[in-house]
């Protein structure tokens, strides 16, 4: 059994009240460890660790901070292989795809933010003719929580956790208790690192008990947050009301939209990819996919054909394209879309089942599914699905494609592939999302600002949006006349 205890205050230590959750192995159906069932208590704790070691931190130079920060990059480098295996374990997706995306970022998300402080600057406006200099004082705010969900679990919770301690913040975090291991593994990187005592605090166990003790401690200034969109609805009615400062990151329902003069074979490559990595738990999977109609049935055919060469398996094996999901509760959950796709006017054109892979036949395999379906006010178009399944619809003109990507609560991200610049630059202001992707899905320059619009979210994370969220900006003016 692999056991894992809270990081506070450079530590690791086992819950005040004692008591533990089982972790489960998803690929294999299989509890293989317990974790922390932290309580209000716990979370304290965490909060006067971090209270007590703002000071010094705060304090620190620039330069000791971007170094503490690159070693924390260079070792979870080091410990690659290591932490992709714990994440596959813990969440299920292909090893490989843990190797090339989760780990890395997470290791750029620290190498980013401890160059990006260097380099961060505030403002300065001189009151002309008045005799005075305003300036801009970007402080750190104190004490912040940091909350993270499964589907990309270091990689999201390392995008929190760097800006944050850049800026000069102690942090009380939490992952989700689904996929706690590599936030486990990070408490012994920062020790190894060199980051003081009690700058990070990771608590582990429930939202609905650690990670609201967390958003209702009067003294945790800020939250980010990155979940779902109702969890995310329930933070801001805690919080609000205690002028927390909030970043929310929330659900999607991305429009995936394709026209004839694209190009085709990039296009349709690219399109599996954004429709099933990781599962298609990635909240920037294009899960609505409309296409024009004149190349219409020659995508529906080509992309079937291309799903079908998927190969779903262990997240161990290395031509596993399609892993298990990350729980019995989400596979259900996911499922009981596809059995309303018939009900919902929609047609399987592939998958739609539960898969038995050989020597882990408890574990939570589905099949990419892709549903054909007549209109865009169904369930399975309207509402965040979050796992392997795709719908397809056409359109006949831009101004359809637009209504019809616009035509949902959420606004997170959206992808385009069309040639026509002129379509794009339309397209691009119009689109009700935070991110545009055209031609291609997934390239992140971590400068830019990430976040989604509607349902999707309140605020921006990434380059100096992250470190301006992480500071309270105070305008300070001297009269010198
Ligand atoms: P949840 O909202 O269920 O959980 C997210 C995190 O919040 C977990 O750590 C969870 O803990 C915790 N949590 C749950 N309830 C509370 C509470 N009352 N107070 C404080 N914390 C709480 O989301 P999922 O983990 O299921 O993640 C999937 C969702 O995340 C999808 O909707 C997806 O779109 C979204 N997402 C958004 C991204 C974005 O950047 N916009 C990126 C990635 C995912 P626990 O798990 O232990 O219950």
């Amino acid at each position: 059994m692999q056991n894992i205890k809270n990081y506070i205050n450079g530590e690791f230590v086992n819950p005040i009240k004692g008591g533990f959750i089982d972790n489960y192995n998803p690929s294999i159906g299989e509890v293989y460890g317990q974790i922390p069932n932290s309580t209000t208590e716990d979370v304290e704790k965490a909060y006067q660790s971090a209270k007590s070691a703002f000071k010094q931190w705060s304090n620190t130079t620039l330069n000791e901070r971007r170094d503490i920060l690159s070693k924390i990059a260079q070792l979870i480098q080091l410990r690659l292989p290591e932490l992709a295996k714990a994440e596959a374990k813990d969440n299920g997706k292909p090893l490989s795809l843990a190797k090339a995306i989760d780990i890395p970022r997470a290791s750029s998300n620290f190498q980013y933010f401890a160059d990006a402080i260097t380099q961060f600057s505030s403002e300065a406006h001189e009151s002309i003719g008045l005799g005075a200099m305003n300036f801009t004082l970007r402080q750190p705010i104190g004490v912040v929580g940091c909350i993270s969900p499964w589907n990309l679990p270091l990689y999201l919770f390392t995008w929190k956790i760097a800006p944050a301690i850049a800026a000069g913040n102690c942090v009380v975090a939490k992952p989700s208790e689904v996929t706690p291991m590599t936030a486990y593994l990070l408490g012994e990187i920062c020790n190894e690192a060199g980051l003081p005592k009690g700058v990070l605090n990771i608590v582990h166990g429930l939202g609905t008990t650690t990670g609201q003790a967390i958003i209702e401690h009067p003294d945790i200034k800020a939250i980010s947050f990155t979940g779902g969109t109702a969890t995310g609805a329930h933070i801001a009615r805690t919080a609000a009301p205690m002028f927390k400062k909030l970043s929310l990151e929330l659900g999607g329902k991305n429009p995936n939209i394709i026209f004839a003069d694209c190009d085709y074979e990039n296009m349709l490559a690219t399109t599996v990819r954004s429709s099933f990595a990781n599962q298609g738990q990635i909240c920037l999977c294009g899960s609505r996919i409309f296409v024009e109609e004149s190349i219409y049935e020659q995508f529906k055919k080509d992309f079937v054909q291309k799903v079908s060469e998927l190969k779903i398996g262990n997240p161990f094996d290395e031509d596993t394209n399609i892993g298990a999901l990350v729980s019995k509760p989400h596979l259900e959950k996911v499922k009981s879309y596809i059995d309303i796709a018939e009900q919902e006017g929609g047609k399987i054109l592939y998958g739609g089942n539960t898969v038995t892979v050989e020597g882990s036949e408890n574990g939570y395999y589905l099949e990419p599914t892709i549903i054909e379906v007549s209109s865009n006010q169904c369930r399975l178009n309207q509402e965040e699905i979050f796992g392997p399944v795709v719908t397809l619809m056409s359109f006949k003109t831009e101004e359809e494609a637009l209504q019809l990507a616009n035509d949902v609560v959420y606004g997170l991200s959206s992808t385009l592939w069309t040639n026509n610049l002129t379509r794009t630059m339309r397209l691009s202001k119009e689109l009700h999302a935070g991110i545009v992707w055209v031609n291609t899905w997934l390239l992140r320059d971590l400068r830019t600002p990430f976040g989604g619009q509607k349902a999707s979210g309140v605020g921006r994370e990434g380059g100096f949006e992250a470190l301006r969220f992480f500071t309270e900006p105070k305008n300070v003016c001297i009269k010198y006349e």
